[in-house]
Formats: structure tokens, C-alpha cells, sequence
């Protein structure tokens, strides 16, 4: 199979906002950049693309200012190879020697060599194991919100039935924004933290010019029509093929779900369920860079220099949600340092002369503080929210329940890896994004804190790829490095 090899100054691994900035920083410097997604369009998850120009979707600002961020990229010479995934990633070993990215697209192999990298992988959804979660019909919340978006002019989930939309944090409000704006209704609307109308408007008020965002979302969930639960979970998906009703429990003054007075709804076609994100380091991890954790960034992410975006391993960078958790915003702006100080290492250059860095830092600082107050209204849940039995899988693509999860750690597996080489949980197709959360709920279950649960470094391949694609791919690059 026939190998291509692309050289550049910078090579940033995602196209979402960090990516977008960053690219465009780095290629405005003057260096050669390229821009991967797996996407096949480049926008990432906050300017993601419509597949159709007449969605309502098309005209929305994050999609036009998506749009925009793309045609300046592409003016300052940044190549796109977009519908393309990194399934693994090498540092340089010598001063001598670049980042090595391995790729597949269209069921090829491509090799891209850098001076630096940008890693802009972003976040993703943070799944939580419940009674029936694994029911065809029970989807994230995320991709419902994905699945409007881009599915052209029809704008409907393809299920028949009602629509519940559960789980907890603001994002529950921007999708059932999405919904709103794709005209279609949702039956149910669970949240699991009360409602503290007042508690939010103080908070609120701290940043006046979000208020408007607020208010402008909070109109969009009436318009879907919803009936709010505030301060209750699904305490299960029933169904036998697929999903038909979901048990809505509210939560008593301990924070467990009050059984006694939970109510059933019938004829559920779609459970679109979110308890929050977490940043996507199967890529920084896989390289070796340090990382942290913080519950209120999304638990353990990529440890950045405040100025530089510079990780731990020399010569790459880290913008965007694989830093932590804050939005577009914050995810721009470390984007756009990240690239400053990537073009300007290729260039031998300091970027912090012109001060122009300190502005862009002192400016993230003050975008931090707002996703800093959103993670105060919404904490996201360390434990899963429910009491489980045990017989829930946990880890869908290896077939591990939970209770198999707790004997390990009754073992004295202690740590997220501990677990996955003791029961396989995380070591399937997904390589533990998906069980990744559970695993991490069970381990604190058992009182072991996150900081000693650690977190799974990514091993090869970091996503699927076929045997042929893989090994074409290394024989090209030995081939290259003899
Ligand atoms: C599912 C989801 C929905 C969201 N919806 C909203 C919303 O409606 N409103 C809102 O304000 N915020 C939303 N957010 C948050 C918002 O998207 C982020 O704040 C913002 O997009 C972060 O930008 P980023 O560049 O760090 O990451 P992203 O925009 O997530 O971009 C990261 C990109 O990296 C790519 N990538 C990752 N790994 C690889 C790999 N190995 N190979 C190739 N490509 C890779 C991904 O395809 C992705 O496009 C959402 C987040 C998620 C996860």
C-alpha cells in the first residue's frame, strides 16, 4: 500500500476553535501548517459544519464564524486534511528528529512529519453507566445535538417516540437549544441540580455579558415544549429490543434518588443523556506529556504553561479542552497562543517580546472565570448518581459489568490501568472513552481518590485501524528514518 509523507513546520491535531486559532496563528507567522481532523469538515464540536446548506442550522454564528476561522485558514496557506484520524503519534527522539503523526483517511495511510504539534483534540462526552443505558434509543446527549446538526433539511432524531433530554450542566441547555432551532419538541427535560433560580442569577449577574446567552437559552428549552424536572435523575431505561419508558426519580435532601415518588414515562423513542465532558488525551498521553486533574475542568487533562500552552515534552503544545474544560473562548484564545509559540520555536523566535502573549494569557484568565462559575452551578458527579447493583456493563465493547470492575479493585486494583489489564474494562475498540468515566465512578465509589486512580495512557492503536493501514504505515516510516 502506497504511503504518503507530508512534511510541515506545525502540525495541529484538531480543527475545532484551539485547532482553528492556532493554525491560523502559526501559519500567519510565516510557518508551513497542517490542520488534521477526523471530521469531515473542520470546525470541531462548537463550529461544527452542517452537511446541508439548507439547514437552519447554516446560518447560525457559530457556524458562520466557524466558517470564517476556515477561509482565513485556508488564506494563510493552511493545509486541511480533514476525514483523517491520528491512530498514533510519536515524539522526536533527538533534537534532530520531528513529531511523527500516523493517519488514516479514505482507508489509506499518511505520514506527517513536524517540527511541532499542537494538540487541539478537544473534549468529549462523559458516558455514566445506569440500569438499561446500553438500549438502542439511549444516546448522548452530544450526539443527539450532533445528529440534528448534520442530518440536512429533515433536522429529526431517527426515532419514533417521545424525547426525553436528562443528565446535568449547561450544556443540557444548548442542546435543547438545538432542538428548538431544528423545530422539534422534547417531552422531558431532567435535570439532576435543582432549579435555584436565585442562586443562579447571583452568580449570573458576577458575568453580565453572558447573560443574554442565558436568557436566550433558557427560551429555546420553552420552546421545546419540555416538562422540567429539576433536581431528579433517570433512574432506569426500560425496554426489551430498545428503549420504551424511563423511570424519572427527584432527588431527597442526602442526594439519593427518591424511589417512592418516581414517575414513569411511556413511549420513549429517544433518552439523550449528558453528565458533562471530559478532555479527549488519549493523544497527549500516548506522547508522554504530564497531565492533571481537576473535577471542574472535566477531571484529568493536559498540563499547559499558562503563557505558552508548552506541555511537559519538549516542543509540543496543548490548546483547547484537552487543557480542561472552559469553551470556545478560552479554547480560541489558548489556541492562539499555542500557535504563536509553536512558529515561533520553528523560527528560533521569542513570541513573548511584543507582549502580545501576556494579552491573550490575561484574556483566557478572565474566560476561565466564567467556565469556572458554570462548573460551580453544575459540578459534575465523581460517583454515579445512582446506587448500582453491579450487573450494569460497564465497559460495553470488552463485556465487563461492574460488579467484575469491583472485585478487581476489592483485589487491590487501585489504579484506572490496575483495573483495565485486570478485567480488560477500556482495552476495546474505544480504548476506555467510553467506559472510561464508569471506571473512574467505581474506583471512587471504593474511596480511592482520582489523583491515585490515575488515568489510562493511551497504547497503540489510539483508534481503530486496520492491520494493513498500520503496518504499511511503520514499514514507510523505518524505511524513512534508515
Ligand atoms: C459533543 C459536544 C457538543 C458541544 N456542543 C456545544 C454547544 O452546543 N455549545 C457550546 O457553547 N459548546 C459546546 N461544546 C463545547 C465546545 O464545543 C467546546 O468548548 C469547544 O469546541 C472546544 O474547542 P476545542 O477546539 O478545544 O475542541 P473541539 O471543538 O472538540 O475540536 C477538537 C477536534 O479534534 C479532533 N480530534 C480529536 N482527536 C483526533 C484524532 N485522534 N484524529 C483526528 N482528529 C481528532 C476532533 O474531531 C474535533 O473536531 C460541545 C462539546 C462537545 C464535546
Amino acid at each position: 500500500m502506497p504511503v504518503e509523507r507530508l512534511i510541515c513546520d506545525v502540525a495541529v491535531v484538531g480543527a475545532g476553535p484551539a485547532g482553528l486559532a492556532a493554525s491560523l496563528a502559526a501559519a500567519a507567522a510565516g510557518t508551513e501548517v497542517i490542520c488534521v481532523d477526523q471530521f469531515p469538515r473542520a470546525g470541531g464540536q462548537y463550529h461544527m459544519q452542517p452537511n446541508a446548506p439548507d439547514t437552519p442550522f447554516a446560518k447560525t454564528e457559530q457556524v458562520q464564524q466557524g466558517l470564517q476561522a476556515i477561509r482565513a485558514c485556508e488564506a494563510a496557506d493552511v493545509r486541511f486534511l480533514t476525514g483523517a484520524e491520528v491512530f498514533w503519534a510519536e515524539p522526536p527522539k533527538s533534537s534532530g528528529e520531528h513529531f511523527n503523526l500516523y493517519i488514516q483517511r479514505d482507508g489509506r495511510a499518511i505520514i506527517v512529519e513536524a517540527k511541532t504539534l499542537v494538540a487541539a483534540s478537544g473534549a468529549m462526552e462523559r458516558p455514566m453507566p445506569f440500569p438499561g443505558w446500553t438500549l438502542p434509543g439511549v444516546i448522548g446527549a452530544g450526539a443527539a445535538q450532533r445528529l440534528l446538526k448534520t442530518s440536512g433539511a429533515a433536522c429529526a432524531l431517527p426515532f419514533k417516540g417521545k424525547t426525553v433530554l436528562a443528565g446535568t450542566g449547561p450544556f443540557l441547555l444548548a442542546v435543547a437549544s438545538t432542538f428548538a432551532k431544528a423545530g422539534q419538541k422534547i417531552d422531558h427535560f431532567v435535570e439532576m441540580q435543582p432549579a435555584a433560580p436565585l442562586k443562579k442569577a447571583r452568580a449570573m449577574l458576577r458575568h453580565p455579558l453572558r447573560l443574554p446567552d442565558a436568557v436566550a437559552l433558557l427560551r429555546d428549552l420553552s420552546r421545546t415544549g419540555a416538562q422540567r424536572h429539576m433536581g431528579a435523575i433517570i433512574t432506569r431505561a426500560i425496554g426489551t429490543s430498545k428503549i420504551e419508558t424511563v423511570e424519572i426519580a427527584p432527588l431527597g435532601p442526602d442526594g439519593a434518588p427518591d424511589l417512592r415518588r418516581a414517575v414513569l414515562v411511556e413511549g420513549v423513542g429517544a433518552l439523550c443523556i449528558g453528565y458533562g465532558f471530559q478532555p479527549v488525551i488519549d493523544l497527549t498521553t500516548a506522547l508522554g506529556a504530564s497531565h492533571s486533574y481537576d473535577l471542574a475542568l472535566g477531571g484529568w487533562h493536559c498540563t499547559t504553561d499558562a503563557l505558552s500552552c508548552a506541555t511537559s515534552l519538549p516542543r509540543l503544545y496543548a490548546a483547547g479542552e484537552v487543557t480542561g474544560l472552559g469553551g470556545a473562548n478560552p479554547a480560541r484564545l489558548s489556541g492562539q497562543l499555542a500557535g504563536l509559540h509553536a512558529a515561533a520555536f520553528c523560527q528560533g523566535k521569542n513570541p513573548e517580546r511584543n507582549g502580545t502573549a501576556t494579552q491573550l494569557a490575561t484574556k483566557l484568565l478572565a474566560f476561565r472565570a466564567f467556565a469556572a462559575t458554570l462548573a460551580q452551578l453544575y459540578p459534575m458527579p465523581e460517583r454515579f448518581p445512582l446506587p448500582l447493583v453491579g450487573d450494569e456493563v460497564v465497559c460495553r465493547c470488552e463485556d465487563v459489568t461492574l460488579a467484575e470492575i469491583k472485585t478487581a479493585i476489592a483485589d487491590g486494583a487501585h489504579e484506572n490501568f490496575a483495573v483495565k489489564m485486570w478485567t480488560r474494562a477500556g482495552m476495546g475498540l474505544c480504548q476506555g472513552r467510553n467506559c472510561g468515566a464508569g471506571i473512574a465512578a467505581a474506583l471512587a465509589e471504593s474511596d480511592i481518590d482520582p489523583i491515585t486512580a490515575g488515568y489510562n495512557r493511551s497504547h497503540f492503536p489510539l483508534r481503530p485501524v486496520s492491520t494493513c493501514i498500520a503496518t504499511a504505515a511503520f514499514a514507510s516510516s523505518s524505511e524513512a528514518k534508515a
